[in-house]
């Protein structure tokens, strides 16, 4: 049996193996080679490609229109691939990273599912690489926002990070200690369908009162479009905007009419931005980051959905005046954010990639005596 002592000891050991294994993850990037490497994000309605250099800057960005759902794998496969070939006509291209809603596994190579695409288990890196001879880093795009953020964006500073972007529904990217945390099986985030009113609204998930229903795009435009159809007296300003067109009710409109003023549009984004407090609460409660950061397209409305975002955060939270709180932020990359992540993590694999020809390299060129009498300190870097 060991002693207190022993096993404190070794306790100790631990722990300093564990913070020598993050700072050696979260430096990772800083050695990282200062190349331009090509971000692709690929959304709902439309590709976007980019050139991305070192800190952060776009030197170049194509887009194109996402292919329809109905269209094979290997369309949306040329569509990136035509995209690349466009741009390293004009650029070095040293690696790509592809940001795709969607699961994507551990590995970071096969697309598990997509749900604007028809990619089921679809081995996109392999596929990719084949084509473009050049490395390929392939990951969810809430994560590769999430990594842009906290490299260029509203995440600096803040190792510990929770990303949530709030479109149609609600992606979210979680950093440890400056990585990305994937889960075992790689789909960790998913925090748009954790439930938060038992019985609540349906969603197309299969189940009832998940998060998204309350605090997205789809839910705003959801609430306004079922105001107006009621034809309740609040909505007669929106509706004289459509000029009766319900279906024409869109997110950025109540957003524009919020900043005018519009008492049922300011109160609609309430709603969502107090759902969006209670859901990042419980977050806090799980995960305890130091910064939450806000993006997506509902995220425009900035203060509007913010503020009631931070008010019902601080009253939701489990120990709320015993502990630090975390602050929550608007995203600062706006809709660039996956695109230039996805281009900066593919940096990460654009160094392993070289140092690994340059091993082999330095491997078939090395006479034999030098192995025999190479220091331990050297030997041990093989
Ligand atoms: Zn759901």
């Amino acid at each position: 049996m060991s002693t207190y002592r022993e096993r404190a000891h070794r306790q100790t050991a631990r722990a300093s193996v564990l913070r020598a294994i993050a700072s050696r993850e979260r430096s990772s990037h800083l050695s990282a080679p200062r190349v331009p490497t090509v971000g692709i994000d690929i959304g709902g309605t439309k590709v976007m490609a980019g050139v991305v250099d070192a800190d952060g800057t776009i030197l170049e960005r194509v887009r194109t229109e996402t292919p329809d759902k109905s269209k094979s794998p290997k369309v949306v496969e040329d569509t990136i691939a035509e995209l690349v070939l466009d741009l390293s006509d004009r650029h070095d291209v040293h690696a790509v990273g592809v940001g795709a809603a969607g699961w994507v596994d551990a590995d970071r190579a096969t697309v598990l599912f997509a749900p604007h695409l028809a990619w089921r288990n679809e081995p996109l890196r392999e596929a990719l690489a084949a084509r473009l001879a050049v490395p390929i880093m392939v990951d969810n795009d809430a994560n590769t926002a999430a990594w842009g953020e906290w490299r260029f964006g509203a995440g600096r500073g803040a190792d510990h990070l929770v990303m949530i972007t709030l479109g149609t529904g609600i992606g979210g990217g979680i950093l440890e200690a400056g990585k990305v945390k994937r889960g075992a099986f790689g789909v960790a985030g998913e925090f748009g369908h954790m439930q938060v009113v038992p019985e609540g609204h349906r969603c197309p998930c299969g189940n009832r009162g998940c998060w998204e229903q309350y605090s997205s795009g789809n839910a705003l435009v959801r609430e306004a479009r079922e105001l107006a159809a009621a034809d309740s007296p609040v909505a007669h300003h929106i509706l004289d905007r459509v000029k009766g067109q319900i279906g024409d009710i869109t997110g950025p409109l109540i957003t524009e009419l919020a900043r005018e003023g519009d008492p049922m549009c300011v109160e609609l984004l309430q709603d969502i931005g107090r759902w969006l407090g209670v859901g990042i609460a419980n977050l806090a409660a799980a995960l305890d980051p130091a910064r939450f950061v806000v993006g997506g397209g509902v995220s425009d409305a900035d203060e509007l959905l913010i503020g009631p975002a931070r008010e019902a955060f601080r009253r939701q939270l489990t120990g709320r005046g015993y502990r630090p709180e975390a602050t929550i932020v608007r995203a600062a990359l706006g809709a660039d954010a996956g695109m230039v992540g996805a281009a900066d993590l593919a940096r990460l694999v654009a160094r392993r990639f070289r140092r690994a020809n340059r091993r082999r390299a330095e491997r078939a060129h090395r006479p034999a005596f030098d192995l025999r009498l190479t220091p331990r300190g050297w030997a041990g870097e093989q």
